[in-house]
């Protein structure tokens, strides 16, 4: 067969973490071929400029070497020749993550992002891509495991692999190595699991697991499901956390104790992460893969690509990610209002929700989000966090407005009918089109509070309905996530708060945030500051924390402490604990309404 574009992999110095990439353009632009790398890889909104890892970039014709001149940073324009053009890259390849490369002698994963230059002109064509095995000794009985559809080779083998176009050859990450496969069925698909790095696992769990969480999701969408394979490829690692989605895969890093052990039988709350990172990255196969804001078809991968909606396809995917799991019965009731009290912690202590609105949370994720700094928790709010927190209140409203006939479920099968399914992007006001639709009146008051404004939804009067209630507490320590009652709650409002984030380093308690209106702040503390005493005895972070938390409310305290390298005091008046920390229970006197609407939201 004859290809108009070939890329050719090899994992050529895996102890040097070196990949080579030879890409053949059959059909090279007779004026010159422009090419380019992207900076970005869709579902990670960051500029990470993937050129710079190119250590060799060099241009080959029939003739021999061809001129390549530098047009930016990540682009590249070939003299004009004859015939065939070959351009051979070596690329660094050492970050372990779901979101670049990353080879040595114990495996090779890559995204295509990293490695397959875009022929301008040619994007919209098809690509054969050649995966080589290692030649080292040391890299023995190494397999591959990608969704990159294969032309030549055994299954799990290197070989040959095709993609339509350069969209879809850089949304196939590739691992290769010794990892652990498996397979399970589900929605009449075939799932396969990918476990790279030291490990052990109850396997069997794992897939009965999966499979219920991946069955509710297909059958939620009320539609054949839109790929034909799925791979779950797993980092196990000591410690981390993070997933990319794809259209027919997921990259996941997690820590190897977060796997299901074999003889375990409850739900530990690792595990119980780790199914709630795969529920996230599945219900993304639908919201974001498919389901798509105009904004991002085609997407530009050379520059930063904005919309207003990432609170829906962030937001909206992280409120269904653990309600899958209750529905699904992977977990209980109680477990699930422990999570979702956890979300609704992670937002309400943050007062940035009070500063950024969800849409501009959303359009500034490249330069605000992604970047965060020792000011974020004052200047902005997570769209992952408040969206999922948006996506409870669109919930229940259409719950509430509709008597039950009309949920936010319905919103997301008619976005993929209208838009995901026939790859149509969603405009800017295109959910709230839908979601108004839907409901039968209009919601743009709901919109204007909820994404364009910066009030907190009415979530404890939304829950009522259902019979849940919502209560808040302070924190009762740094390890305190929400979720759970106040247990002694006058002990906890006897707590003295500083109003900054204490953390252990530079040799005493360094202050990571500082809260605006705090007591810190009043102060006169900036974040970055290391105190090394409280009222003349030396102090580490939990010292700190632990001491001024016992001091109680209204309590002065003198606090000496380095900025820079200057030695400042600090006279404190310590405040009231914050509010922050929410918990859910159900009502046990709800009506028989109430507890049939809260049984139809959790599935029961
Ligand atoms: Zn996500």
């Amino acid at each position: 067969m004859n290809t108009p574009i070939e890329y050719r992999v090899r994992p050529a110095d895996p102890a040097a973490h070196l990949f080579e990439v030879e890409l053949t353009i059959a059909a090279p632009d007779p004026t010159g071929q422009a090419l380019s790398l992207p900076t970005w890889i869709p579902g990670s909104y960051l500029i990470r400029e993937f050129a710079k890892n190119i250590v060799r970039i060099e241009a080959h014709g029939a003739e021999g070497e061809v001129a390549l001149a530098c047009t930016s940073k990540s682009s590249w324009t070939a003299a004009p020749v004859d015939g065939p053009l070959t351009v051979r890259m070596t690329v660094y390849a050492w970050d372990l993550s779901v979101r670049m490369a990353h080879l040595d002698e114990t495996h090779g994963y890559f995204n295509g992002t990293s490695l397959f230059l875009k022929v301008e002109g040619q994007a919209h064509d098809p690509c054969r891509i050649i995966i080589e095995p290692p030649q080292s000794a040391r890299c023995a009985g190494w397999q591959v495991a990608t969704t990159l559809p294969r032309v030549e080779g055994d299954p799990l083998g290197f070989g040959v692999f095709e993609a339509p176009d350069h969209d879809a050859a850089i949304d196939h990450p590739v691992e290769m190595g010794t990892f652990a496969h498996s397979t399970f069925m589900a929605g009449g698909v075939p799932h396969e699991v990918a476990i790279t790095g030291r490990h052990t696992i109850d396997i069997d769990r794992l897939h009965a697991d999966l499979e219920k969480i991946c069955a509710h999701h297909i059958r939620f969408f009320d539609d054949a499901p839109p790929m034909d394979r799925y791979l779950f490829q797993v980092m196990a690692i000591g410690d981390g956390y993070g997933g990319l989605e794809h259209r027919a895969s997921t990259s996941l890093i997690c820590k190897r104790d977060d796997l299901p052990q074999p003889g375990m039988t409850e739900m530990t709350p690792g595990y119980r992460r780790f199914l709630g990172l795969c529920s996230h990255e599945y219900f993304h196969t639908w919201n974001v893969k498919r389901i798509k804001p105009e904004a991002y078809l085609p997407y530009d991968l050379s520059r930063e690509n904005y919309t207003t909606l990432l609170w829906a396809f962030e937001g909206i995917t992280s409120y269904f990610d653990d309600l899958a799991l209750v529905r699904c019965g992977v977990i209980d009731v109680e477990a699930y209002l422990s999570l979702l009290g956890q979300t609704l912690t992670r937002v309400w202590r943050v007062p940035g929700r009070h500063t950024q609105t969800l849409a501009d949370s959303s359009f500034y994720t490249w330069t605000k989000f992604y970047r965060q700094d020792e000011n974020s928790p004052n200047a902005i709010i997570s769209y992952y966090t408040k969206g999922a927190v948006v996506a409870l209140a669109l919930d229940l409203t259409l719950r509430q407005r509709t008597d039950g006939k009309v949920s936010l479920d319905d919103v997301m099968r008619t976005l993929w009918q209208r838009y995901g399914k026939v790859a149509i992007g969603v405009p800017e006001d295109g959910i709230e089109a839908v979601a108004s639709e839907l409901c039968g009146s209009d919601l743009s008051g709901f919109f204007d509070m909820a994404i364009r404004g910066t009030e907190d939804p009415p979530i404890a009067a939304l829950l009522a309905e259902l019979g849940v209630e919502f209560g808040v507490r302070p924190r009762s320590g740094s390890e305190d996530a929400g979720g759970t009652p106040p247990g002694d709650l006058t002990a906890l409002l006897r707590r003295g708060e500083l109003g900054a984030t204490i953390v252990t380093g530079n040799g005493g308690a360094r202050l990571k945030h500082v809260i605006n209106g705090g007591p810190a702040h009043a102060a006169g503390l900036s974040a970055g500051d290391v105190i090394v005493a409280c009222d003349g005895l030396r102090v580490t972070g939990r010292g700190l924390a632990d001491r001024l938390a016992r001091l109680g409310p209204d309590a002065q305290v003198t606090l000496h402490g380095f900025r820079r390298d200057e030695l400042m005091t600090f006279e404190v008046t310590l405040a009231k604990p914050a509010e922050d920390t929410v918990w859910l229970s159900l009502d046990e006197e709800a009506s028989e309404a109430a507890r049939a609407r809260r049984a139809d939201w959790l599935g029961q």
